[in-house]
């Protein structure tokens, strides 16, 4: 395995330097997951893998119900916000992709601990029969709503997971509205919150306003996407940043996570995307 230098800073610097200064303002981490599952991703940076094994993700519960930490749904996060003494102890449990072994592998230890968490379908690859993305099973409508009864709350990932930045208005109207209205359809309950799919462009600001004009447009109340950290007051609702987990995240790192010790890595990352965003267009361009 590779040096993970996010890995040992957060450890042995950040989170020692965190414990001894006085605590910062109020945030609620939102943990984002994909797959439960035992896979190889040997080839794939740790930062970047999206399996967590059911055994790992079977601890890092465990160590939720252990600190006694109160799992929470966005709307009550965005409201808790404004109430610090509630904020802290609160966290947030989200899913993206709708891959069906969330079903399997992640709802039976959820049920256990009766924590409530949020999955957001792309909704072109949930069908009444089973249907794949990136090569993976999904759930069916059938499982979705038997989950729903049973407390699981379903958001929208887009219909068909696009680069939304790359897509014109029209198109970019479409996957927000779309999935939107399938999931009301066959679910019968409003589907309050979107999460943004791929990386977010959080460096291009009138993109970011274009986006939001259109969430807002189409009724959604709240959103998530793959910023790092754990947002607070100031964040925008629509964007709320997130802590990605997986089978990597031993509990020495998880909690580490939780308590704020792996926001540092987001500025160095917004650093990157800029210097991406200025090379693209100071670049020439190829014919
Ligand atoms: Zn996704």
């Amino acid at each position: 395995m590779g040096l993970r230098i996010d890995r040992l800073a957060t450890l042995y610097v950040v989170d020692p330097l965190r414990r001894c200064s006085f605590a910062g303002g109020v945030s609620i981490p939102i943990l984002m997951y994909h797959s439960i599952a035992d896979e190889d991703e040997a080839g794939v940076h740790p930062y970047y893998r999206t399996a967590t094994a059911p055994t790992v993700f079977a601890a890092q519960m465990e160590s939720l119900h252990q600190a006694g930490l109160s799992v929470i749904g966005l709307t009550e996060a965005i409201r808790r916000f404004s109430e610090p003494e509630a904020a802290t102890n609160s966290v947030v449990i989200t899913f993206d992709d709708g891959f069906h072994n969330f079903y399997t592998n992640a709802f039976p230890i959820l049920n256990r601990h009766g924590f409530t968490v949020t999955m957001f379908l792309p909704t072109a690859h949930i069908g009444e029969s089973r249907l794949s993305f990136k090569g993976k099973e999904c759930l069916t409508w059938g499982e979705v709503r038997e989950l729903q009864k049973h407390g699981i709350s379903f958001g929208s990932h887009t219909a068909t997971h696009p680069q939304l930045h790359d897509c014109d208005v029209h198109s970019m109207k479409q996957e927000i509205v779309d999935s939107k209205q399938t999931i009301e359809q066959e679910l019968g309950c409003a589907a309050q919150s979107f999460s943004y799919p791929y990386a977010f462009p959080e460096t291009d600001a009138s993109f970011k306003g274009r986006l939001r004009e259109q969430l807002l447009q189409a009724g959604y109340e709240n959103g998530v996407c793959t910023t790092l950290g754990r947002p607070g007051p100031a964040s925008d609702p629509f964007f709320l940043k997130r802590l990605p987990v997986n089978s990597d995240d031993d509990s020495q790192l998880f909690r580490a996570k939780l308590a704020g010790s792996y926001d540092w890595l987001a500025k160095p990352q917004y650093l990157v995307k800029m210097a991406k965003g200025w090379a693209t267009r100071w670049s020439p361009s190829v014919a």
